[in-house]
C-alpha cells in the first residue's frame, strides 16, 4: 500500500515521515533507527520518533542554552508532500490541484491522464483519490526521479503508471514498445486501454497534444479536461485546439488563493482615544518626575555612571513610563468588539489560468440504462 493512501498510528522503521520544523519547512524522512535528523537546534535522533504515534512532538535539549527544542512527525499526505518535495519544475499547488480535481469529477473510479508529470505534486493527488493515473514526462531525467520517487511511495504498487513520452509528438497510447513503468510481461499484454475519463495538461503547448486525446478518452461518458497555463495567449491557442477537437462548455477560471483571518477589534470611542491620550501624557510626566527624583537620590558617582555610559536608571519592572497599559483580551465582554477580517495574501499557489473543456464522444442515449439508473436511485 501507498505510504500516501492508508493511516497508521504508529511510526515505524522504515515510514516515509514527513518532519515539520516549522511551517515553512517540512522534510521527509525514511525512518531508519540508525539515523538522526539535524536541525540548526540540535540533531533528533529517529530511535526517539519509532513506536511513537503519527503528529507526535518530539523535543531536545539545546546544546550550551539548555532550551527545548522540538520538531513534529507528521504522517505524508499529499497536501504535505506538495509543501516539502524536491522542486525540479514548477509544481501545482494544493489550491489549484483541489479545485481541479472537484470541477473534473474524480472519483474512486477515474481514469486519468497527466502531462506533464514534472515534480509529481499533482500526481501524489490524483493518485490518492482516483481509480488509476496514466502520467507522462518527456524529460528523461524528470521521468526517472518521479518513477524511483513513486516507486519509494507505493504509487506505482498501487494505480499510477508514469511513461516517458513527448505526449505532443506522440499521443498518450502505452504498448509494450514504450518507456514506462508498467510491466507488459506479467499479463502479455501488447497496449493498454486507458479509456480516460479525465485530463490534466500542464506544457508549455496543450493545443499540440490536444488533437491526440480522441484515441484515448471514454467514449461513453463525460469526460473532463483542464490545461494549465501561465500566459494568456496560451489560453487563447488552447481554447482553439479545444473547439476544433469537439470540446464543449469551456470555461476559463484563475485561483487567487487568499487566506481570510477572522478576528474582533475593539469599538473605541472618541472618549477612549482622548482617555488614552491623557493617560499617556500623564505617564510621561511621571516619568520625568520620577527619573529626576531617582537621580537625585543617587551619589555623584552613580549619576555620573549612568549619565556617561547610558546604564539604565533602574530596572525595568520599576520604571517604565512609556510602558504599555494592561492587555484586554479579545472578546473581553465590559467592551464592545467589532467582528473584523484580514486578509492574508501569502499562499502559495502558482496564479495560471484553467481552462475547463468536457467531451461525450458517443452521445446516443441508452434508454434502457437511464430507466435501470433512475430505477434505482428511486427504488
Ligand atoms: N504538474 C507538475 C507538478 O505538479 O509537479 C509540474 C509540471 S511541469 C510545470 C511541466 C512538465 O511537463 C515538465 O517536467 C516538462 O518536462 C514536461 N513536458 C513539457 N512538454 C512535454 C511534452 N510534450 N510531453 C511530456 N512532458 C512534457
Amino acid at each position: 500500500m501507498s505510504d500516501f493512501s492508508t493511516y497508521k498510528d504508529l511510526i515505524q522503521e522504515g515510514d516515509l515521515a514527513l518532519i515539520w520544523v516549522s511551517r515553512t519547512m517540512i522534510k521527509p524522512i525514511t525512518v531508519d533507527s540508525k539515523a538522526v535528523f539535524s536541525t540548526r537546534y540540535g540533531t533528533f535522533p529517529h530511535k526517539d520518533m519509532i513506536g511513537k504515534p503519527y503528529g507526535s512532538q518530539i523535543g531536545i535539549h539545546t546544546r550550551g542554552s539548555g532550551k527545548f527544542a522540538f520538531i513534529h512527525v507528521l504522517q505524508p499526505t499529499p497536501e504535505l508532500w506538495t509543501l516539502s518535495l524536491p522542486h525540479r519544475t514548477q509544481i501545482v499547488y494544493t489550491p489549484d490541484s483541489s479545485y481541479i480535481m472537484q470541477r473534473l469529477n474524480c472519483n474512486p473510479q477515474s481514469r486519468v491522464i497527466e502531462a506533464g508529470t514534472g515534480s509529481g505534486s499533482f500526481s501524489h493527488a490524483f493518485a490518492r483519490s482516483v481509480k488509476q493515473l496514466y502520467t507522462f514526462e518527456f524529460h528523461e531525467l524528470r521521468y526517472q526521479q518521479a518513477k524511483d520517487e513513486f516507486k519509494q511511495h507505493g504509487l506505482l504498487d498501487e494505480n499510477t503508471i508514469i511513461t516517458h513520452r513527448d505526449v505532443c509528438k506522440e499521443g498518450f497510447s502505452i504498448t509494450s514498445k514504450d518507456t514506462t513503468s508498467h510491466d507488459f510481461t506479467a499479463n502479455d499484454e501488447k497496449k493498454i486501454i486507458l479509456d480516460a475519463d479525465a485530463i490534466f495538461l500542464d506544457l508549455p503547448a496543450p493545443w499540440e497534444a490536444i488533437p491526440h486525446l480522441e484515441e484515448v478518452i471514454a467514449t461513453d461518458e463525460k469526460v473532463g479536461l483542464c490545461c494549465f497555463s501561465p500566459c494568456i495567449e496560451q489560453v487563447d491557442k488552447t481554447i482553439e485546439a479545444m473547439t476544433e477537437n469537439g470540446w464543449t462548455n469551456i470555461q476559463m477560471v484563475e485561483i487567487q488563493g487568499k487566506r481570510y483571518e477572522s478576528r474582533r477589534q475593539m469599538v473605541r470611542s472618541l472618549d477612549d482615544a482622548l482617555g488614552r491620550l491623557r493617560d499617556i501624557k500623564k505617564r510621561k510626566l511621571d516619568g520625568v518626575k520620577r527619573r529626576y527624583q531617582v537621580m537625585n537620590e543617587m551619589t555623584p558617582e552613580e549619576r555620573n555612571a549612568v549619565e556617561s555610559n547610558h546604564i539604565p536608571l533602574t530596572d525595568k519592572a520599576r520604571f517604565n513610563p512609556f510602558g504599555k497599559g494592561g492587555r484586554v483580551k479579545e472578546g473581553d465582554e465590559n467592551f464592545s468588539w467589532k467582528e473584523v477580517t484580514k486578509v492574508e495574501s501569502e499562499i502559495k499557489s502558482h496564479t495560471s489560468y484553467l481552462t475547463f473543456a468536457f467531451k461525450i464522444v458517443n452521445k446516443v442515449k441508452d434508454e434502457k440504462l437511464v430507466e435501470e439508473t433512475m430505477q434505482k436511485v428511486y427504488a
